[in-house]
Formats: structure tokens, C-alpha cells, sequence
């Protein structure tokens, strides 16, 4: 049996969309290639929420943060970054790196944004010198999802552009670009998308297509004037990784077939179950009550539990891959993934193997607990 992948991406990808990649090439400067990337963009727009042009990237989540800022930006100008972990702090590095001013609106670890401090913050920079807010939809690291529709009507208020991280977001929680007000908005395919990690789309609102003509930072790959301009021929400025943009194609298909609304559900139920059975081991959260993410679950394990060979046994005895912690989490943390192609019976059968795992290490539980947890939890309310 394959490994049973559930990290927070790359996720498991179907078959059908791994076959996608088997096509033969095609010229990217030709019509047949303008149909796909018509369509994927197309497809796109609404797990944006926006009727905005949606660019797609040859590149990893990164990039099209870097992009945001290299676009928005110019070398001095203030922003302030919202970071609740890892990718929060690593959207406020990419700021400083290209010469932005970087304030830190701190968040305690686990939490989401508080939009009341946000909104203090912002109400008390009376003379705009703010340019740019940072954000992240779902930080991957803390298993925390930030609310995005609270903190909109405060952003629009203040004027800053916003500029939101939703790699491990978009598809899975429900995001609504133009009605909240967002700016800018990137996303990967390794994520909710379901499909293989090497592109990556973004999408601005017409304030941000007008700050990206006055923006001074240098930049050539990411310019998206050009992204703009060949979008609009059904190209991509540079070669684009034809056969992941297949795969993508194949992926969105099969997500707008099982349905938006459904998609947000099963992402949240997924999540819940997982939550349900880690309870039962005696784990708890990183996460916040208010603040869990829908599509990583963050997992501090009870004492005497050690990380690293649970995740060994998980991986090399029950065949379950989970991811670890980062940075400060390192080694104190599990990262259990709920993107992908999986089915419930694949969530329940990793969470038989958790508890597995667990009493291997010395735990001792009634038998199937956590899967009874998780049942329970996946049992319609
Ligand atoms: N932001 C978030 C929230 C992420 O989860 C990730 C990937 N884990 C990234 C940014 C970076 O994306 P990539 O690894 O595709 O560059």
C-alpha cells in the first residue's frame, strides 16, 4: 500500500490528475495552451471570490508572495505585518529584504489576529504612513486561521493595501476577495488545490494594479505588468510548467464537481475529526479555541510522548506521514494535513494509526478511542 500522505502540502494528489501530467507538450505561445490557461484561471476566480484577473505563476507559494511585494511596494515605504507564524514572519522577511520599513503587529502564538488590536493599531496612524498590511488566511505552522471577513471592514477603513498569504487557504475556507475588500491574494497548487506543487496564482484588486504602475522596487521574473499584459494572450511571460498547469486544470474540474460549499465542508469536517480523536490520546492545540484552522491541525502531544520516533512509527510501521514542527516547534509538535484526495476512511484509518503509534510509545487507551471520537465528530449534528 502507498504511504498515506497527510501533510499540510504537498498533499495526495488523484490519479486522474497525476495522469494529466503524462500529455504530450504543447506550444506554450499556442492556442491550445491559451484554452488552459483560460480555464484555469477561470476556474480559479471564484475560491478568490473576485472577477479580477487571476495570474498564474511558475512557481512555488513564495514567489507569488515575493511578487505581491515586489509589485505593491517601493523601497521605504511602511508596512505592517500581521504574522501569527512561520509564513506570517516569512511575508514581513520578504518585505525587508526588498527595502520596506516592516512593523510587527505581534499575535500570541496559536492565535488568530485580533482585529480590535489591528484596528487600534491602524486607527492611530492618522497620517497614513501605513502603505501595506501583511496577512496570512491560514498559518500552515500554528494550525490557525485568521479571520479574514472580521478584520476587512478595519483594513478598508484605514485604505492600506492588504496583502493576504492564502497558500494554505484558498479552497478550503471560504474567501471573498472583492467583497472584503482584499488587495492581493496568492495561493499554490500543492494545497486545497489538490495537485502537484510548481505553480502558484495571484490575483489584485484595480487598487492594487495601480499601486504595482507606481511601485519603485526592481524586479523582472515577477513583474506582473508582463504577467498582466501575456495573461490577457493566454500566455505566461516566461515558459510555464506546461505539465503541472495539466494537472491543475484536471484538479479544478474535479473540485467544481464536488462543489465549492462542499469542499469548505469537508475541509472543516476533516479537521474536526482529527481534533476529536487527538483529544481522546490526551493531545491538545496550538491553535486557539475560535482560531483552528480547517486544513492543519496542530498537535501538542501529553508528556513523555516524544515526536520524532512517533513520527517514525507512524510513517515506518503504519505507513501514515505526518509532518513535524518548524522553527520553535520543532520537535514539540505533529502537523497532521486534512488538503488533498483523501477519504474519510483514509483520515480514520491515520487516526487508528495515531492511536496505534501512541500506545506503542506507552500510552494506554480504551481500543478504536480516537476513531470513536472521530466518528462522532464526522456524524452529521
Ligand atoms: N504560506 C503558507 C501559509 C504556506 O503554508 C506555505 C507552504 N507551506 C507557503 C506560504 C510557502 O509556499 P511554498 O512552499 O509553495 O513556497
Amino acid at each position: 500500500m502507498n504511504p498515506l500522505l497527510l501533510l499540510p502540502g504537498p498533499v495526495t494528489v488523484a490519479k486522474p490528475v497525476l495522469e494529466a501530467m503524462l500529455q504530450p507538450m504543447i506550444n506554450h505561445r499556442g492556442a491550445r495552451f491559451r484554452e488552459l490557461l483560460d480555464r484555469v484561471s477561470a476556474a480559479m476566480k471564484p475560491l478568490f471570490g473576485t472577477g479580477n484577473d487571476v495570474y498564474v505563476l511558475g512557481s512555488s507559494g513564495t514567489g507569488a508572495m515575493e511578487a505581491s511585494i515586489v509589485n505593491c511596494f517601493s523601497p521605504g515605504d511602511v508596512v505592517l505585518s500581521c504574522p501569527i507564524g512561520v509564513f506570517g514572519r516569512r511575508f514581513g522577511d520578504i518585505a525587508k529584504t526588498y527595502g520596506c520599513y516592516v512593523e510587527t503587529l505581534n499575535t500570541p502564538t496559536g492565535s488568530a489576529v485580533d482585529p480590535q488590536a489591528l484596528a487600534e493599531r491602524l486607527d492611530a496612524d492618522g497620517d497614513r504612513r501605513i502603505a501595506g498590511v501583511l496577512l496570512t488566511h491560514n498559518e500552515t505552522s500554528t494550525g490557525a486561521q485568521n479571520d479574514m471577513a472580521a478584520m476587512a471592514p478595519v483594513l478598508r477603513r484605514h485604505g492600506a493595501l492588504s496583502l493576504v498569504d492564502s497558500v494554505s487557504g484558498l479552497g478550503a475556507a471560504e474567501f471573498r476577495m472583492d467583497e472584503w475588500g482584499y488587495d492581493v491574494v496568492t495561493t499554490a497548487s500543492q494545497k486545497a488545490l489538490a495537485a502537484p506543487p510548481g505553480v502558484a496564482m495571484i490575483a489584485l484588486s484595480d487598487r492594487a494594479r495601480a499601486a504595482v504602475l507606481k511601485s519603485r522596487t526592481p524586479r523582472y521574473y515577477f513583474d506582473l505588468t508582463k504577467a498582466r499584459e501575456f495573461s490577457h494572450e493566454g500566455q505566461t511571460p516566461w515558459t510555464p510548467p506546461v505539465s503541472i498547469v495539466y494537472a491543475v486544470d484536471v484538479a479544478l474540474q474535479r473540485y467544481h464537481s464536488e462543489g465549492m460549499d462542499a469542499a469548505f465542508t469537508r475541509h472543516a469536517r476533516y479537521a474536526r475529526a482529527v481534533r476529536s480523536a487527538f483529544e481522546a490520546l490526551g493531545w491538545t492545540f496550538v491553535s486557539q479555541p475560535g482560531a483552528h484552522s480547517v486544513t492543519v491541525v496542530a498537535a501538542v502531544p501529553p508528556a513523555g510522548l516524544a515526536v520524532a520516533p512517533f513520527l517514525e512509527r507512524l510513517r515506518e510501521h503504519y505507513g501514515v506521514v505526518l509532518s513535524g514542527g518548524q522553527a520553535e516547534l520543532a520537535g514539540k509538535i505533529v502537523r497532521f494535513g486534512t488538503m488533498g484526495d483523501i477519504g474519510e476512511d483514509d483520515v480514520l484509518r491515520a487516526i487508528d494509526a495515531l492511536e496505534s503509534a501512541s500506545r506503542d510509545q506507552g500510552g494506554s487507551f480504551e481500543p478504536g478511542a480516537a476513531a470513536a471520537a472521530a466518528r462522532a465528530a464526522f456524524a452529521p449534528a
